[in-house]
């Protein structure tokens, strides 16, 4: 092990991607023993779970990610496919069908964050326009197609709460100079779009990947 060890990451705390030192990994096996039809033991399947914990030369915050995989599905060239997330700080993963526009949108607005508050604004607000446009709604302004997702259940009805968030990525659309974007605000404006982003892409493929793994296990209610 090299005392370098680490790997270049976006840091969602200060918005650098940078090189992380890599400071504490976690190797944890789950190993099941497969048998043929005969019951003679072959082999055996392998779960793994990494964590691995950096920290950011730039800020010195945490980051920590989890990478998955299972020996029994690979590549056709036999590589395992690797499922990796960050789980530290809370971050929206393009874990599912989100469109890399939105993705790429709403990552942009997290790498400026600490520097320009009117542009992390006006980055989230593509995002979600992009979020509005895959679901189809085509009203005029964002809060009308996000209150229009809302009625037609793609987005939990919050949409009243999100009055004073939509009215400060409104200022930022039109006058960017004169509004001032504390942290408070950027911080908040981000938290609500991840909320948003999760609930209408990553809590249904989360919901879809617990389902098929029951269904999977051969588990019935006919009981
Ligand atoms: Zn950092």
């Amino acid at each position: 092990m090299s005392s370098e060890q680490g790997a270049v990451l976006l840091c969602y705390h200060c918005g650098n991607r940078t090189f992380m030192d890599l400071i504490k990994h976690h190797k944890h096996v789950d190993s099941e023993e497969i048998a043929d039809s005969y019951g003679y033991i072959h082999n055996s399947a392998d779960f793994v779970r990494n964590w691995y914990m950096y920290s950011c030369k730039v800020c010195g915050e945490i980051t920590v990610q989890r990478e998955n995989w299972f020996s029994e599905e690979t590549h056709p060239d036999g590589r395992p496919i690797i499922n990796s997330q960050v789980v530290y700080p809370q971050v929206t993963n393009k874990n599912s069908d989100m469109p890399d526009g939105v993705f790429e949108a709403f990552q942009a607005a997290i790498k400026v964050r600490h520097i320009d508050g009117a542009i992390c604004a006006l980055s989230v607000r593509r995002a979600l326009e992009k979020m509005c446009k895959d679901k189809g709604a085509t009203q005029n302004d964002l809060y009308r197609k996000l209150k229009h997702l809302a009625d037609t259940k793609v987005l939990p009805p919050i949409v009243d709460e999100m009055a004073y968030i939509l009215k400060q990525l409104g200022n930022a659309a039109a006058h960017a100079d004169d509004i001032v974007f504390d942290d408070g605000i950027v911080t908040s404006i981000i938290e609500f779009t991840q909320i948003i982003l999760d609930y209408v892409y990553n809590l249904p493929a989360k919901l879809k990947r617990v389902q098929d793994l029951r269904s999977g296990l051969g588990t019935d209610n006919t009981n």
